[in-house]
Protein backbone atom coordinates (compact mmCIF):
# COMPACT_ATOMS: atom_id res chain seq x y z
CA UNK A 1 0.00 0.00 0.00
CA UNK A 2 1.26 2.97 -1.04
CA UNK A 3 0.64 6.36 1.08
CA UNK A 4 -0.62 9.58 -1.64
CA UNK A 5 0.84 12.86 -1.47
CA UNK A 6 -1.17 16.19 -2.96
CA UNK A 7 0.12 19.16 -5.32
CA UNK A 8 -1.28 22.21 -6.61
CA UNK A 9 0.38 24.61 -8.81
CA UNK A 10 0.54 28.53 -7.81
CA UNK A 11 -2.81 29.71 -7.51
CA UNK A 12 -4.34 26.59 -6.21
CA UNK A 13 -6.82 25.98 -8.88
CA UNK A 14 -5.12 22.71 -10.21
CA UNK A 15 -5.03 20.25 -7.23
CA UNK A 16 -4.30 16.74 -7.25
CA UNK A 17 -3.25 13.18 -5.45
CA UNK A 18 -1.33 11.22 -6.54
CA UNK A 19 0.74 7.68 -4.89
CA UNK A 20 4.06 9.06 -3.16
CA UNK A 21 6.17 5.98 -4.97
CA UNK A 22 7.91 7.39 -7.97
CA UNK A 23 10.03 5.43 -10.23
CA UNK A 24 12.96 7.96 -10.26
CA UNK A 25 13.52 11.96 -9.90
CA UNK A 26 14.90 13.39 -12.93
CA UNK A 27 17.08 16.71 -12.49
CA UNK A 28 16.76 17.50 -16.46
CA UNK A 29 18.80 20.45 -17.72
CA UNK A 30 17.95 20.12 -21.15
CA UNK A 31 17.18 23.47 -23.79
CA UNK A 32 13.32 22.69 -23.40
CA UNK A 33 13.00 22.39 -20.21
CA UNK A 34 14.99 25.68 -19.97
CA UNK A 35 12.71 27.22 -21.72
CA UNK A 36 9.55 25.89 -20.44
CA UNK A 37 10.74 26.97 -16.98
CA UNK A 38 12.76 29.79 -17.51
CA UNK A 39 14.98 28.23 -15.20
CA UNK A 40 18.19 26.21 -15.24
CA UNK A 41 16.96 22.87 -14.95
CA UNK A 42 13.68 21.15 -14.21
CA UNK A 43 12.74 18.80 -11.07
CA UNK A 44 10.44 15.81 -12.45
CA UNK A 45 9.20 13.00 -10.54
CA UNK A 46 8.26 9.84 -12.45
CA UNK A 47 5.24 8.10 -11.40
CA UNK A 48 2.80 5.18 -12.53
CA UNK A 49 0.11 6.66 -15.34
CA UNK A 50 -2.89 5.18 -13.15
CA UNK A 51 -1.64 7.10 -9.59
CA UNK A 52 -2.54 10.39 -10.50
CA UNK A 53 -6.37 11.79 -9.64
CA UNK A 54 -6.84 15.36 -10.25
CA UNK A 55 -8.85 17.24 -7.40
CA UNK A 56 -10.06 20.61 -8.85
CA UNK A 57 -9.15 22.30 -11.93
CA UNK A 58 -8.33 19.31 -14.54
CA UNK A 59 -10.39 22.09 -17.28
CA UNK A 60 -8.00 24.72 -16.75
CA UNK A 61 -5.12 22.75 -17.70
CA UNK A 62 -3.15 23.58 -21.13
CA UNK A 63 -0.92 20.93 -22.75
CA UNK A 64 1.83 22.11 -25.15
CA UNK A 65 3.04 18.87 -27.32
CA UNK A 66 6.86 19.68 -28.89
CA UNK A 67 7.20 18.39 -32.13
CA UNK A 68 10.85 16.97 -31.15
CA UNK A 69 12.05 14.62 -28.56
CA UNK A 70 8.20 14.14 -27.38
CA UNK A 71 8.18 16.99 -25.06
CA UNK A 72 5.85 17.60 -23.09
CA UNK A 73 4.33 20.41 -20.95
CA UNK A 74 1.15 21.43 -19.24
CA UNK A 75 0.43 24.18 -17.23
CA UNK A 76 -2.55 26.05 -15.23
CA UNK A 77 -3.86 28.14 -17.62
CA UNK A 78 -5.06 30.62 -14.37
CA UNK A 79 -1.24 30.97 -12.83
CA UNK A 80 1.45 29.48 -15.46
CA UNK A 81 2.00 27.13 -12.71
CA UNK A 82 3.39 23.40 -14.00
CA UNK A 83 1.06 20.68 -13.49
CA UNK A 84 1.58 17.39 -13.77
CA UNK A 85 0.78 15.47 -17.29
CA UNK A 86 0.91 11.48 -19.13
CA UNK A 87 3.90 11.45 -21.12
CA UNK A 88 3.64 10.95 -25.35
CA UNK A 89 3.79 7.23 -24.83
CA UNK A 90 1.22 6.86 -22.09
CA UNK A 91 3.91 4.76 -19.66
CA UNK A 92 4.23 7.48 -17.09
CA UNK A 93 2.96 10.65 -15.76
CA UNK A 94 5.20 13.13 -14.88
CA UNK A 95 5.13 15.60 -11.52
CA UNK A 96 7.06 18.79 -11.30
CA UNK A 97 8.91 18.32 -8.04
CA UNK A 98 8.01 21.83 -6.87
CA UNK A 99 3.87 21.54 -6.90
CA UNK A 100 4.06 18.76 -3.92
CA UNK A 101 2.63 19.48 -0.77
CA UNK A 102 4.75 17.07 0.87
CA UNK A 103 8.36 15.05 0.57
CA UNK A 104 8.13 12.90 -2.51
CA UNK A 105 9.20 9.30 -2.23
CA UNK A 106 11.55 7.95 -5.10
CA UNK A 107 13.15 4.83 -5.77
CA UNK A 108 16.13 6.70 -7.59
CA UNK A 109 17.33 9.88 -9.12
CA UNK A 110 19.36 11.46 -11.85
CA UNK A 111 20.70 14.96 -13.33
CA UNK A 112 19.85 13.98 -17.45
CA UNK A 113 20.89 16.13 -20.25
CA UNK A 114 23.85 18.06 -18.38
CA UNK A 115 25.64 18.64 -21.18
CA UNK A 116 22.71 21.29 -22.18
CA UNK A 117 23.11 22.79 -19.43
CA UNK A 118 23.90 26.91 -19.29
CA UNK A 119 27.06 28.19 -18.60
CA UNK A 120 27.71 29.61 -15.38
CA UNK A 121 25.29 26.96 -13.17
CA UNK A 122 27.64 25.29 -11.20
CA UNK A 123 29.41 28.36 -10.29
CA UNK A 124 25.68 29.98 -8.81
CA UNK A 125 25.20 27.08 -7.98
CA UNK A 126 27.99 26.75 -5.31
CA UNK A 127 27.70 30.58 -4.17
CA UNK A 128 26.59 31.58 -1.08
CA UNK A 129 23.20 30.94 0.48
CA UNK A 130 20.80 33.19 2.36
CA UNK A 131 17.55 32.63 3.94
CA UNK A 132 15.75 35.08 1.92
CA UNK A 133 16.94 38.78 -0.31
CA UNK A 134 20.73 39.21 0.74
CA UNK A 135 20.94 42.77 2.41
CA UNK A 136 22.17 44.97 -0.16
CA UNK A 137 22.99 48.21 2.04
CA UNK A 138 26.65 48.79 1.65
CA UNK A 139 29.34 47.27 3.63
ZN1 LIG B 1 -2.89 27.95 -11.15
ZN1 LIG C 1 14.36 18.40 -20.11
Amino acid sequence: MSRKIYGSCLCGTVKYEIENNFEIFYLCHCTQCQKISGSNHVSNLFGKPNSLRWLTGEAKIKRYEYPNRGFTNAFCTDCGGGVPFLTQSGKAVVVRAGTLGGQPQFFSSSKIFHSERPDGNEKAEASKSYEKFPITNKE
